[in-house]
């Protein structure tokens, strides 16, 4: 067994990281000790390392308990590929391949074995262990998902009871839970059902530093928000909806408009929603759309950005599917697209419940989704107390922190509509209301005689969305009720009542429209990085495809991302990256250092490097604007944003030319440059005719040009 000076050597030797994250040296010292371990730490907090490096520092095999087969496969396909004796045994194994999976474990080969849990008391795997036990040594059991033990937790599996026995069989051999589930109940339960003795107990905060969360007012033209927001970002991502058909209806819309996306629900079969998984943890496809069925087991750490299409059935839910991205603790997004009509349909679905109890229970926990959604708190602090932690709050990384909402004094405001309220006899809902406010002429209004209230008409001074902005505040932060006769109806409280004798104030936050975003800084250096890390992306894909294990395996984000900036042209300097152990340089060094050498050569020819006002068009094109859209928002013309794009595609910047020009006419275009030559947009023109504009010829002559270049 090779020596190590210290811990951090061997972690840089097996795994290629520089540093522990916080807990984990701790966590490794005490494994080492062989303490029973309680380990508590968040999705992508770095769980496997606590278990996988004393497993690889102590004599004798660690037995890996894991629920589910994929991410057995994958986990041993990380290891093995960081030259690490692993493997596993499973149900889906032939005879032949378990015998000789058996034989280099009781060889010493093997430093973890993964398990399912119903494997381990089974008739062959008893004897076995036995046999293990002394020509090799067991040197810990590790319990990954360790709340599927408890009854509490969100998975419970009763396969998982019978991992007592090996306690029982095995009292010396320590024991280590692992498990990313946040209650005091689910905690407790571990301990006494795998009988830990005196646990070194673990708990990291659940806090996520690098989601982004923020929350959207879903437009009408919900699906161009949801297509606008996946083409800013980058990478893969999920999308989450509630119904089976929206799943379906989404999936085809986007596939149809150029991003590639499958569907995942519980309505396909089996053998579909494993392919599409598979599909997307390989980077085949960009897209998952799926309902809440797409959860555990998805092993792929590095989704980019997970939407809410619609509402998640409470804080919790919304922290694990949110949570689902940057597992690789890199950067990624957490959208939520959030509007009242969701909420209108959801109630009017509780309400269709039986059971009182469980209503209540519902309606709660909506109501703890719609304070998180309408909160003007930091996100983090909202979803943090949730789960019992104190967070300092001003995370710096959620919208609220960045863009804080102006709050108002409305109290006047307030006034006027409580009073329309208490006239129209609190018998009507909050689009009467406001009708009378503003002195609408519908029929309606006159019918009931509203149009001689003293409110008629004296709201006519704010906009309708204005008055519902007051009206879901009011009602958001009870100062007004609302109750549901078949349909909704508002009511004045006692706290209405204050409001109206003046004995209370009404403080609101004010939602902007979306065009007062800031645009962040951005220099050409970023676009390079952007470039290389894309090249390097593909070249992962090959490698990953040629073993068919999944592209992180072969490296995460993280490392293409340092590769990106630091452009290591040597063995040496490749070496220093995180993520780079001794493994995979020898396996994959030479490869990536001749491609990132390429790369800085062509960089290095005299490409001329856009300007600030270029760059300011092409981050909003990334951002899946339209040329109309940016010169609109820039206040510019069409022609001067045409040239900006023309002249970035020229320098070699990531403009989607497909976006912009179909791709038949991109043809038409091409071909006529080639009989024409590329000289005069004039005569092209001439030549294409009066359905080609000078814009897309000129685009496409600009990329033509970068290509022949
Ligand atoms: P969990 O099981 O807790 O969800 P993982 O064990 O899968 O998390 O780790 C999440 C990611 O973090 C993986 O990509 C892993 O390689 C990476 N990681 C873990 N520990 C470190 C570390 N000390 N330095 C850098 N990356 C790490
Ligand atoms: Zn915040």
């Amino acid at each position: 067994m090779v020596q190590f000076y210290s811990l951090e050597e061997a972690l840089k030797h097996f795994f290629g990281y520089d540093s522990f994250r916080p807990a984990q040296r701790q966590i490794v010292e005490e494994a080492l000790q062989n303490r029973d371990l309680l380990i508590i730490m968040p999705t992508g907090g770095g769980k496997s390392l606590c278990f996988q490096l004393p497993a690889l520092l102590k004599p004798g095999l660690t037995v890996v308990v894991s629920p589910l087969i994929s991410l057995m496969q994958d986990q041993v396909d990380a290891l093995l590929d960081n030259g690490i004796g692993a493997t596993f045994l499973n149900s889906t194994l032939s005879w032949d391949d378990t015998r000789s999976r058996e034989t280099a474990i009781l060889k010493g080969k093997i430093k973890l074995l993964y398990v399912a849990p119903e494997r381990l008391l089974g008739e062959r795997f008893g004897p076995f262990l036995e046999m293990v036990r002394s020509q090799v040594g067991i040197s810990a059991f590790a319990i990954d998902e360790a709340h599927c033990v408890s009854e509490w937790g969100h998975d419970f599996r009763p396969e998982y009871r019978q991992i007592k026995q090996l306690r029982q069989r095995y009292p010396d051999v320590p024991v280590l839970a692992l498990t990313a589930t946040a209650t005091k109940r689910v905690q407790q339960d571990i301990i006494q059902q795998l009988m830990l003795k005196q646990p070194g107990i673990h708990i990291t905060s659940f806090n996520r530093p690098n989601l982004y969360y923020e929350v959207q007012p879903k437009q009408s033209q919900s699906y161009n928000q949801l297509l606008k927001q996946i083409r800013s970002h980058q990478g893969a991502g999920i999308v989450y909806c509630l119904s089976r058909r929206t799943v379906d209806e989404l999936a085809f819309r986007l596939e149809k408009d150029g991003i590639s996306a499958l569907p995942y629900h519980a309505g396909m079969t089996d053998e579909a929603r494993t392919i599409n998984q598979s599909r997307f943890i390989r980077d085949d496809v960009r897209v998952m759309v799926a309902t809440i069925a797409f959860g555990m087991g998805i092993n792929k750490p590095d989704v980019r950005f997970v939407i809410h299409y619609d509402l998640p059935r409470n804080l919790e839910s919304y922290y694990q599917e949110s949570g689902r991205a940057g597992r690789d603790a890199e950067p990624a997004h957490c959208t939520l697209l959030y509007s009242a009509g969701d909420i209108f349909r959801i109630k009017f679905l509780i309400e269709q419940k039986p059971d009182p109890k469980e209503q209540q229970v519902a309606f709660q926990q909506l109501r703890q989704v719609i304070d998180y959604a309408e909160g003007t708190d930091c996100r983090r602090t909202i979803q943090l107390r949730y789960f019992g932690e104190k967070f300092a709050g001003n995370c710096g990384n959620c919208d609220n922190c960045r863009n804080p909402k102006p709050i108002e004094d409305w109290t006047i405001e307030a006034q006027k509509f409580l009073s329309c309220v208490a006239r129209c006899k609190e018998r009507f809902g909050m689009i009467h209301v406001i009708d009378v406010l503003r002195g609408s002429r519908k029929k309606k209004i006159e019918q009931y005689g509203h149009h001689l209230l003293s409110t008629y008409g004296i709201g006519k001074d704010k906009s309708v969305e204005a008055w519902k902005m007051l009206a879901r505040s009011l009602l958001h932060q009870g100062l007004v009720d609302e109750t549901h006769d078949g349909y909704p109806i508002l009511k004045l409280n006692k706290l209405s009542w204050e409001i109206l004798r003046s004995q209370r104030s009404v403080q609101i936050a004010i939602t902007q429209t979306p065009a007062a975003k800031a645009l962040a800084e951005i220099n050409p250096r970023t676009a390079e990085i952007e470039i290389l890390f894309e090249r390097l992306r593909k070249l992962r894909k090959q490698l990953a495809d040629a073993q068919s294990v999944p592209p992180y395996v072969v490296f995460a984000d993280s490392s293409l991302r340092l590769m990106a900036q630091q452009q290591p042209q040597t063995l040496e300097a490749f070496a220093e990256i995180s993520g780079v152990g001794t493994h995979k340089l020898a396996q994959y060094g030479e490869t990536f250092v001749s491609e990132i050498r390429a790369f800085c050569q062509e960089q290095k020819l005299p490409v001329p490097l856009p300007s600030n006002t270029h760059m300011l068009t092409l981050q909003l094109h990334q951002q899946g604007l339209s040329v109309e859209e940016i010169a609109q928002q820039r206040k510019y013309s069409r022609t001067t944003i045409v040239g900006h794009l023309s002249e970035l595609l020229e320098m070699q910047q990531p403009v989607e030319l497909n976006r912009i020009v179909s791709l038949d006419r991109q043809k038409a275009i091409i071909q006529a440059i080639q009989t024409l030559g590329a000289e005069s947009l004039r005569t092209l023109r001439e030549h294409l005719g009066e359905a080609y504009s000078y814009e897309e010829i000129r685009l496409v002559r600009s990329w033509w040009l970068r290509e022949k270049g």
